[in-house]
């Protein structure tokens, strides 16, 4: 079934033979290793049993591999409009599981995948990696049925989603996400893997939504609007930004964001309506 994949010219072929140049403005840094990117497919928790969306399928490395790996169904969402010659040759080589939606993934409505459910793999555009991930964990906390995310983030946005409680990179992000899912790093990729060369590292990050952890969140804007004042502050005591009775969660009030563990955030979450203080 991926014979015809495999067959396909190399991706650097294809884009010198398309004219296709990486634009900055969209983020553009390609992977041509075929190694690597079957090694991120291959990440995503039980392929062959999953539809996917990429999000940036570019000139389609990542694409093929995640064809390759066995992906039942494939929605890619590219902005770029002038990466569609060589996405259509692809297309052609998937015998129908790959479609394209040209279009901004920020924008694009996926509530018509909820009823299998879906992975999403992608190596993100670094300018907009952080919101796209805060726009998902916000859809799965609101029932999403995305039962993956096997994503390329730069190394430091990877630390800060998987930054655990008293660690530097610890903040809004890392209690978001930790409170939806389970969270890790798989594996980091030098920058000399990219086409052009990004001048940071990057890391692949897997995300598993957790049912019994969505369950307990019942007011995800209160939670934000409280990470958002306590975070904004970080250097702060949190009896300075927030006047409350702290002793009833067990704090002195003398402590900073960065000491609050996620389920500690989420039970004061619950506790005070930040728009009434
Ligand atoms: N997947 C390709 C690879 O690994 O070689 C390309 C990855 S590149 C880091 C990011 C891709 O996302 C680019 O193709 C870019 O055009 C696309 N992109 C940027 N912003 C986007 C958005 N808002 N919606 C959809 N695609 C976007």
């Amino acid at each position: 079934m991926t014979d015809k994949i495999m067959n396909l010219p190399p991706v650097s072929e294809m884009m010198r033979n398309s004219g296709l140049e990486p634009k900055k403005q969209f983020g553009q840094n390609f992977l041509f290793d075929l190694n690597l990117t079957l090694k991120i497919a291959k990440s995503v928790p039980d392929i062959e049993n999953t539809d996917v969306v990429e999000v940036g399928p570019g000139p389609g490395g990542l694409t093929r591999a995640i064809l390759m790996a066995g992906a039942k169904k494939l929605v890619a969402i590219e902005k770029d409009k002038t990466t569609e010659p060589i996405l259509s040759q692809i297309m052609d080589a998937s015998d129908g599981r790959l479609n394209v939606i040209f279009g901004d993934a920020l924008k694009t409505d996926l509530s018509d995948m909820n009823k299998s459910g879906y992975a999403i793999c992608a190596n993100l555009p670094y300018n907009v990696g952080t919101e796209l991930l805060i726009g998902w964990l916000h859809q799965i906390a609101d029932g999403a049925n995305i039962k993956s995310l096997t994503c390329m983030f730069q190394k430091e946005v990877a630390e800060r989603i998987t930054a655990d409680v008293g660690d530097k990179q610890y903040g809004r992000l890392a209690v978001l996400a930790n409170l939806i899912a389970d969270t890790k790093i798989l594996f980091d990729v030098p920058n000399t893997a990219f086409v052009p060369r990004p001048k940071v590292q990057s890391a692949v990050v897997q995300i598993i939504p957790n049912k019994n952890k969505i369950k307990q969140i019942t007011n995800i804007a209160n939670l934000e609007k409280l990470t958002a004042k306590l975070f904004g502050q970080r250097r702060k005591m949190i009896r300075g930004i927030i006047k409350t009775d702290w002793e009833k969660f067990g704090l002195t009030g003398m402590e900073r964001a960065e000491e609050i563990s996620p389920e500690l955030f989420l039970k004061i979450s619950r506790n005070i309506d930040i728009n009434l203080l």
